[in-house]
């Protein structure tokens, strides 16, 4: 197989990126100089390098030069407000809410949803972490756990699984579950709402 061939394959293995776009991607990097082709290929063998998923909220982060022995993000150590935990599904929905302005807790990443009529949906998502998380977080003064999916068939799947897990923990612990989504309109996906409207999802979650 060619250099073409082999990239595209690469390429196609890219979420939502079929041959067609696979190829494309090569033919614009044949047409690029040799700076931005060799930038781009330093940048991708440094991210397994430079990046590192925090312990506690499981989002991507940059590894920080002084401390090379924490596995937590700045999020997670910094003096974000821990009495509110915010439940996403993926680290591009905790961007959106954090260039929202519109709130600042803490997060979990549960790093997937779960598809309807899924018979094992605790393989899907991080649902074992979460109550770890959950349990953990009671002594740290958590009072609010935010659930705060994509509204669509599959994020409501995944929002009443992880109601139905977790609520007895929270009851147990006194922690109060709400859901952001009153304000954001069916089909909502959080990682391409407006700051305005995750802001006013916020104010009336209930
Ligand atoms: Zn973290």
């Amino acid at each position: 197989m060619s250099s073409i061939e082999n990239l595209s394959h690469l390429f196609m293995k890219f979420p939502g990126i079929g041959t067609r776009q696979a190829k494309r991607f090569v033919y614009f990097l044949l047409a690029q100089d040799p700076y931005f082709v060799d930038s781009l290929a330093r940048e991708i063998s440094a991210l397994k390098k430079d990046i590192a998923q925090c312990a506690g909220c499981f989002r991507f982060y940059q590894k920080r030069i002084s401390s090379n022995s924490s596995t937590l993000c700045d999020i997670c150590v910094d003096d974000a407000d821990s009495s509110t935990l915010m439940v996403v599904e993926k680290d591009t929905d905790l961007e959106s809410v954090r260039r929202s302005g519109g709130y600042a807790g803490r997060y979990f990443i549960l790093g997937g949803t779960i598809p309807v009529l899924e018979r094992d949906p605790a393989s899907k998502i991080r649902i074992r972490e979460l109550l770890e998380r959950i349990e953990g977080s009671a002594t740290d003064g958590l009072t609010e756990i935010i659930l705060a999916l994509s509204v669509n068939p599959e994020g409501d799947f995944t929002h009443d699984y992880i109601l139905k897990v977790i609520t007895p923990l929270a009851e147990q612990l006194g922690i109060t579950i709400t859901t952001l989504g009153r304000g954001l309109s069916t089909g909502t996906e959080l990682e391409y709402s407006d700051s305005d409207t995750l802001r006013h999802a916020l104010k009336n979650r209930g």
